[in-house]
């Protein structure tokens, strides 16, 4: 009869208690840039937006990892169309406790400025860049006008001085930041985009996390050679796939 018992203590063990805790020790949030009421950048049809490209892509990069590394957590900040707030993104990782944030967007140079960009740029945080206007910068910032109220409790740029604070806090991160914004650059390079670099901007995306941090560009909409491979499943899944790769690989490295 004890033996019993015992043994259904066991059992009774296994299920209450989260044995998956203690394997996926690694935590990765994938983030889908824009969404919802803001589309970012469109291409050369009203239907070609940045916002679907970015989850079809962080979506296949979230399958692979829940379907070949049971020991990566993966959390989203978005799984369908909706409006997510830049400080709510960073919300949702620092509250994963999350080891590495990867934020997915399509690049695209203004009206007027021709369309032959071609490449893929990974960003990392940089707060040097303040005032120098990079066309990211406006570009992947600029959500903050949509965001209305909301964008008041967040503090996307705070001041000069804050800003001493603030280096020395990302200081431990960057090294690891700039690690895997060279793996993602490598891999996506490796299905043959073309390389425009590992970058720095000031993205307020980045400002607000507290881990290695990147932001990827896959590729120019704006480029009607780009646009045609973000639009096939194809070309989305390639870029997922080499940017899993780099994720797996950084977290081989780092834990
Ligand atoms: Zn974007």
């Amino acid at each position: 009869m004890r033996r019993i018992l015992y043994l259904i203590i066991i059992i009774v063990a296994m299920i209450t208690v989260p044995s998956v805790s203690c394997a996926q020790s690694f935590t990765v949030v994938l983030d889908a840039g824009h969404g919802g009421k803001d589309a970012g950048a469109v291409g050369s049809s009203s239907r070609n937006r940045e916002k679907d490209i970015a989850l079809a892509i962080t979506n296949e990069i979230g399958r692979l990892l829940q379907q070949n590394n049971k020991d990566i957590n993966v959390v989203f900040t978005r799984k369908t169309d909706v409006f997510i707030e830049l400080g709510r993104r960073a919300q949702i990782a620092n509250k994963a406790k999350a080891n590495l944030f990867v934020s997915v967007h399509v690049n695209a140079l203004p009206k007027n400025a021709g369309h032959h960009a071609v490449g893929v740029q990974s960003y990392t945080l940089s707060l040097k860049t303040v005032g120098t206007n990079l066309e990211v910068e406006k570009r992947e910032n600029s959500v903050i006008a949509l965001e209305g109220d909301a964008a008041k409790q967040y503090d996307y740029f705070p001041s000069a001085e804050s800003d001493i604070m603030f280096e020395l806090m990302q200081d431990h991160d960057m090294k690891e930041s700039v690690e895997f914004a060279q793996m993602a650059q490598k891999a996506m390079v490796g299905i043959g985009r073309k390389d425009m670099g590992v970058r720095q901007a000031n993205l307020a995306v980045l400002r607000l996390t507290y881990m290695p941090s990147v932001l990827l560009e896959v590729g120019f909409i704006s480029t009607p050679s780009e646009e045609q491979f973000l639009m096939t499943t194809e070309g989305r899944n390639a870029l997922a796939r080499a940017i899993y790769d780099a994720i797996v690989k950084y977290k081989q490295q780092n834990s």
